[in-house]
């Protein structure tokens, strides 16, 4: 599909000439469109809650860089903060105060984490914490879900979700069966499926790891009573409990999922929003299972960049940002104002769908729905999923290229950003 009302010409110029750089022109999978037709937008600045490309085209984005531009990109107290940072250096492979200043943040914040590890990316942290799981439980087999991504480490690329789902591709060449052996799956919100596994794996089960919220197969929220379930099964069988909070950490409330829904894990991992739009990861959780991590413990993991001063300099004053009264307030609002705005111009212009949000984290699936998993979720439409993504691009709105991707929103939106995306959602819907 060629644009029809913006004009891109840059773009398409500077993307064709990626295309014999880097593989598919990009560093990461889904920004190249495959899913929705036509050529990625090259960006090229940012700032609250707006992108302007290479052409000089503004839009309003609900990406926001994956997540963790939730205080607005280049917010001008985590760019000032940053200035000062910089001139100290970029980077120490040494002990800083800023890292005890971070971790005692996150520490403070999230239910779960009494100790934690810094590291560079959600899929490093993830990495991580199944070593970890493996080393306390002297176990080695792990249960993940259906549409659940957790970065892009050979045990997780089974039924993973983001790019994965959205290219729609098999596990991935170049995985090990050997590797991938141990990893066993169940559908999203399916105890009775979870429990099944455990009893036929008896004393074999490390953990369970699930994004407790999932936003890499779209929007799926937990059934009533789900996590829960979760946290008992795990407990009778001396299994962990990990929360993948890339996503929702600070991002569905302060404290994560496990402080929204009051289901604690017994390890959390962490990404997006604590590095404030810096390379971060992290991983933690209970002293008596983080203890096991070298040097205090035998099992090994370790970085170079790990603990940054940028990195945490950023996350510090983004989180400090977030701890403002009122901020997951404004971002429920606004937010519930666009989901449910999106669902109802659907129903007006005919459109079966479904969608909803928490906080500031939001989703919308062309099928009537409802979506309890990833089976639910693939049963949309997503050819007019790409239209409407296509469409809402030449009116200036910024979506997820993909049916399987969450929206976000920032403390920067606000109400008119919201009311001027809904009226190009109708101008879209009604000519799809
Ligand atoms: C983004 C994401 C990851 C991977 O993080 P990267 O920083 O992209 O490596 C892992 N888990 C979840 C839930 C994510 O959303």
């Amino acid at each position: 599909m060629v644009n029809t009302t913006i004009k891109t010409t840059k773009s398409q110029e500077i993307f064709a000439a990626a295309q014999n750089l880097m593989p598919g022109g990009v560093n990461s999978p889904v920004r190249a469109f495959k899913s929705v037709g036509g050529q990625p937008i090259v960006f090229d600045r940012v700032k609250g809650a707006y992108i302007w490309d290479v052409d000089g085209n503004e839009y309003i984005d609900y990406v926001g860089t994956w997540g963790p531009a939730i205080c607005g990109h280049a917010n001008p107290e985590v760019i000032t903060a940053l200035h000062s940072a910089l001139e100290k250096g970029t980077s120490f492979g040494a002990p800083s105060v800023l890292e005890n200043v971070l971790a005692e943040m996150v520490i403070d914040a999230v239910p779960s984490i009494e100790m934690v590890r810094f590291v560079n990316s959600g899929t490093e942290a993830c990495m991580a914490v199944l070593r970890l799981m493996r080393a306390f439980t002297k176990r080695d087999k792990i249960i993940k879900f259906e549409g659940c991504y957790h970065g892009h480490a050979d045990m997780f690329l089974v039924k993973a979700g983001s790019g994965v789902a959205t290219l729609g591709l098999p596990d991935s060449p170049g995985v090990p069966k050997s590797v991938t052996r141990d990893t066993l799956t169940a559908p999203f919100n399916d105890l009775e499926a979870v429990k099944l596994l455990f009893e036929e794996n008896r004393d074999q089960i490390a953990g369970v790891i699930l994004e407790p919220v999932v936003g890499n197969a779209g929007f799926v929220t937990p059934d009533a009573g789900f996590l829960e379930g979760l946290r008992e099964i795990t407990h009778e069988h001396g299994a962990l409990l990990v929360f993948d909070e890339v996503m929702t950490g600070f991002r569905i409330s302060y404290g994560g999922a496990q402080e929204k829904f009051g289901v604690t894990p017994d390890l959390t991992t962490l990404g997006k929003i604590i590095g404030g739009g810096l390379p971060v990861g992290a991983y933690g959780g209970r002293k008596d299972i983080m203890s096991m991590v070298a040097p205090a413990g035998p099992m090994y993991q370790a970085g170079t960049l790990s603990g940054n001063p940028l990195a945490m300099t950023a996350g510090i004053k983004t989180l400090e940002l977030l701890q403002k009264p009122g901020t997951y307030d404004y971002l429920e609002r606004i937010t519930k104002k666009l989901a449910d705005g999106l669902l109802q111009v659907a129903l007006d212009t005919g459109h079966a769908a479904c969608g909803g949000n928490i906080s500031g984290m939001f989703g919308m699936f062309f099928t009537s729905g409802p979506v309890h998993n990833y089976e639910d979720a693939k049963a949309s439409d997503t050819a007019k999923f790409g239209r409407f993504h296509r469409g809402m691009l030449e009116h200036g709105i910024y979506l997820a290229p993909s049916q399987f991707e969450a929206g976000f929103t920032s403390i920067a939106h606000t109400e008119e950003d919201i009311e001027r995306t809904l009226q190009a959602a109708r101008d879209v819907m009604s000519g799809l």
